[in-house]
């Protein structure tokens, strides 16, 4: 089955496909929309909606970020562009080390929702979060985002440190995938 995905962020596609085998998954070729939703949920339903219109058949786009207790759950919505309009994951991260200097709480969660749309028409929305805790220094140079900085205690180390397909087992993003991956098996027949 093709399955079209609206993401600009080259790591995430990375990740969508290896975990799809049965499917085959596109890029959809649209200019990036503003992301302007108050909640995971909304924004991935708004960029489902948008690029579900330059693609035939289902469509999915996913919204994602880190929420961190300490923080009351920011950077939350706003993870990609937590140090400003110029952010990079290196100033993202030097901002949370620093906002979380000699703070003792340091438990975190990454979560990912996706919307799955047609022809401008959301169908559903699948939800995925793993919990971790932010170090005090990045290890690890694979992955992208935060992911140096955020420790997975059953590997024992980052998601930074793990290969692309150990992250996708248990990881936010691979959970709610599944869910959608489940849903299109169950509804496709
Ligand atoms: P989005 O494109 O609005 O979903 O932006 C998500 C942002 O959250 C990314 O740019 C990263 O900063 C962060 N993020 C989301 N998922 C991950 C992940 O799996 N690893 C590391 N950072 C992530």
């Amino acid at each position: 089955m093709i399955l079209y995905c609206g993401t600009s962020n080259p790591g995430k596609l990375r990740e969508f496909q290896l975990a799809a085998p049965d499917f085959e998954l596109r890029a959809v070729d649209a200019a990036v929309p503003e992301e302007h939703g108050a909640t995971f949920e909304e924004t991935a339903q708004a960029k489902a909606e948008y690029y579900s219109v330059f693609a035939p058949g289902w469509v999915f786009a996913d919204d994602s970020g880190l929420e961190v207790d300490a923080l009351g759950g920011a950077p939350g919505v706003h993870s990609a562009r937590f140090a400003g309009p110029d952010a990079t994951d290196d100033r993202n991260n030097a901002l949370l080390l620093d906002r979380l200097r000699e703070v003792e709480n340091r438990a975190a969660r990454f979560v990912c929702v996706i919307a799955l749309a047609q022809a401008g028409r959301v169908e559903r929305t699948f939800r995925g979060a793993v919990e971790g805790r932010i170090l005090e220094a990045p290890r690890g140079s694979r992955g992208f985002g935060y992911d140096p900085l955020f420790f997975y205690q059953p590997f024992g180390r980052t998601f930074g440190e793990a290969t692309d397909e150990q992250k996708m087992r248990v990881s936010h993003r691979g959970q709610a995938l599944q869910s959608m991956f489940d849903f299109l098996r169950e509804n496709s027949r």
